[in-house]
């Protein structure tokens, strides 16, 4: 089974409309093809409408970074994935490390945000990984196989097929110190395995599932060759358009 790479920056709390602009203008005409490759930024929410205005017609697609589970109400503050949609916008990234510790999204929250993502037709990006204490205790596989598990819970083959996951161990993210493209692969099969045994083979060769933590173009290539990794999550390394298009230097 060939599945389609999927590189996607996460740009977090970062830049301004000005150089989110300037950085769509720099890259949106050097992307390759979308049928070789699928080539995201995750921008801050504020930028996305200007961004989707500005990269139509072209290879760039766009994630959000998180959403609400509903599609309207009395929410203050949240953004609904029905408005997330309405922007067309393809992905949003749901269960990042970040959203988990600093804002205590739960297990829970995160299916309930996949199942209403979907339902609007757009895809999750499912993160996933472990902290540096479970990864030395030797329990990331358990842990992560939880993680998946809660996140995907009463959802569709058809659904799961179509879904992205990211395993990106908490140690790896903004430290500079990247998982081994072994390690990488390893939990990244992990993650394959679980979807396997809950949906069986045809689904778990479909969907598509990143590596997260320190990628940036020197290492892109060595992540990108394993059997298990289809594609990566880049936070610092996405934020300069050089930088995000050399990872892109691995489709021929
Ligand atoms: C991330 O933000 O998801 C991430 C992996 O960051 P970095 O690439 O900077 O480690």
């Amino acid at each position: 089974m060939s599945r389609k790479p999927i590189i996607a920056g996460n740009w977090k709390m970062n830049k301004t409309l000005l150089e989110a602009q300037e950085f769509v203008d720099a890259v949106k005409d050097n992307i390759p093809s979308s049928e070789l490759v699928d080539t995201v930024i995750g921008a801050p929410a504020l930028f996305l409408a200007p961004m989707a205005y500005s990269s139509r017609g072209t290879e760039l697609k766009l994630s959000a970074q998180n959403s609400f589970w509903e599609n309207s109400g009395a929410f203050t503050g949240e953004n609904s994935p029905a408005a997330i949609a309405d922007l067309g916008v393809q992905y949003i990234i749901i269960g990042h490390s970040e959203r988990r510790e600093y804002f205590h999204e739960t297990d829970e929250d995160i299916n309930k945000k996949a199942k209403a993502i979907i339902a609007n037709g757009l895809t999750p990006i499912l993160c996933c990984g472990e902290t540096l204490e479970t990864f030395e205790a030797g329990k990331t596989a358990e842990w992560v196989e939880g993680q998946i598990t809660a996140g995907l819970k009463d959802l569709t083959p058809e659904q799961v097929s179509n879904l992205v996951i990211a395993y990106e161990p908490i140690w790896a993210i903004g430290t500079g110190k990247s998982a081994t493209s072994e390690i990488a692969d390893d939990t990244c099969g992990v993650v394959r395995a679980t979807v396997e045994k809950l949906y069986g083979s045809e689904v778990a060769d479909k969907v598509r599932i990143q590596y997260g933590g320190s990628v940036k173009p020197e290492n892109v290539d060595e992540y990108m060759s394993k059997e298990n990794i289809d594609g990566a999550l880049v936070g610092g390394a996405s934020l300069e358009a050089e930088s995000f298009l050399a990872l892109l230097n691995f489709v021929k």
